[in-house]
């Protein structure tokens, strides 16, 4: 293998590539891969392509998207067009996942798309495709089979980001940013991301052992207590799916994780980095929770857009996921707002609005609705991260015997 530094921009695609084949979908031989990506991709899901079908794939379908095209539905289509969505292919994704095929997602679209269109569209067409969706979603929220998702630069990504430079060279930035945070430029990115995913491992083991019953998280603006759900699970790094594979599901990925309880937050909470959503800065974000419900929401720029995502049900003003992310990650030092939650949620510890990640209770996938919501784990149709680590962020462990142990200080492990 070429050395880091030698390494020309043709290899370090095929590096990205055959890590998010072999480490982060670990794709079967004979296993069928449904990715979808964005035209703008088209060099890096040739990449993968050829990877899979090295790695053995019996065969890959791709599912290409094009920002210009979904911008026009906007500009031009009926009212009701934007409660309308294409469930018969999310029923056909469905079908693939449960007969057996992976699922690779490249990631890169252009951050503020939809940003100039009317919130009140963007969020009905965006509750039309959960829905439509949620069947083919649900197999990979409960990790029943393999997947992952990897970004790849796009020119409109790329100028979002670096707006102050010429179009090649923001382009060229995005690709390097993305190579460095997903361990591209090491020796062997294979070794790399192994490594790195035992250490995820053990750092969740750890907190399994400790079993503690809530954070409580200090800092500037930030003064809360986020009580975790019953029977919870920490996870980071891989998981073995229910189809037996093991997968690493974001690349890049930082966190430990686990599902907090539902009606157990209090306090008030501000974001540390502004929220990319649906096409919309929401920055300046503060809430005050009670009993596990949001009871207000401000933000100062992009407060309608928050008030609409907290609205979409019940469980959206509820906490679904809560993160640990320290603050001496490659891409919280990488300085960059990627405008992209796969990175900016590796950024810093954070926690998300909506539906809870039934993996991360114990037997989780066997248990009903019912049962779910009685150990705390949220339901809801959102799932949308946002940033409250930074470098003068403290948490403490809460154990059952209620006593406070330091658990991050000055946003890093204790
Ligand atoms: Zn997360
Ligand atoms: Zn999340």
């Amino acid at each position: 293998m070429t050395a880091p530094t030698e390494r020309t921009h043709s290899e370090k695609l095929d590096l990205l590539a055959q890590v998010a084949i072999r480490v982060g979908l670990g794709l079967r031989p004979g296993q069928e891969l449904v990715m979808t990506a964005s035209l703008d991709s088209l060099p890096l899901a040739r990449r993968i392509t050829e990877q899979a079908y090295r790695a053995g794939a019996s065969l890959v379908t791709t599912l290409f998207t094009d920002d210009e095209s979904a911008l026009l539905r906007y500009l031009y289509a009926p009212d009701e067009s934007f409660d309308h969505a294409a469930s018969w292919l999310y029923e056909g994704m469905g079908a693939a996942f449960r007969s057996g095929a992976a699922r690779l997602a490249i990631a890169g679209g252009n951050p503020s798309l939809l940003s100039q269109q009317d919130p009140a569209k963007v969020s009905r067409a965006n509750r039309a495709v959960s829905k439509a969706y949620r069947p083919a979603l649900e197999l990979i929220t409960r990790h029943e089979i393999n997947w992952t998702i990897v970004a790849g630069a796009t020119p409109a990504w790329a100028a979002a980001m670096f707006p102050e430079d010429a179009p090649e060279v923001a382009l060229e930035k995005l690709w390097e940013a993305i190579f460095f945070t997903s361990r591209i430029n090491t020796p062997d990115p294979v070794a790399a991301w192994r490594q790195h995913d035992a250490g995820l491992q053990s750092r969740a083991a750890i907190l399994n052992e400790k079993r503690y019953s809530a954070l409580r998280y200090k800092g500037p603006g930030t003064d809360f207590t986020l009580g975790l759900a019953d029977d919870h699970l920490w996870m980071g790094g891989g998981t073995v799916a229910g189809n037996g594979q093991y997968c690493i599901p974001n690349m890049p990925t930082e966190e430990v994780f686990t599902t907090p309880h539902k009606d157990r937050a209090d306090g008030i909470v501000t974001a540390s980095k502004p929220l990319s959503h649906q096409g919309t800065l929401i920055d300046g974000i503060q809430v005050r929770f009670e009993a596990g419900r949001i009871v207000e929401a401000r933000a100062t720029q992009g407060q309608e857009v928050l008030q609409r995502l907290i609205d979409t049900d019940e469980g959206a003003r509820r906490l679904g996921e809560v993160a640990l992310v320290p603050h001496s990650s490659p891409i919280a030092q990488s300085g960059l707002l990627f405008l992209n939650t796969l990175f900016d949620e590796n950024a810093a510890s954070h926690i998300a609005l909506g539906q809870a990640y039934t993996s991360c209770l114990k037997d989780g996938d066997k248990l009903t609705p019912a049962e779910l919501a009685a150990k705390g784990a949220n339901d809801s149709l959102i799932h949308v991260d946002w940033m409250i680590g930074s470098g003068s962020l403290d948490i403490d462990g809460i154990t059952q015997a209620g006593t406070a142990e330091p658990l991050m200080r000055q946003g890093e492990w204790v």
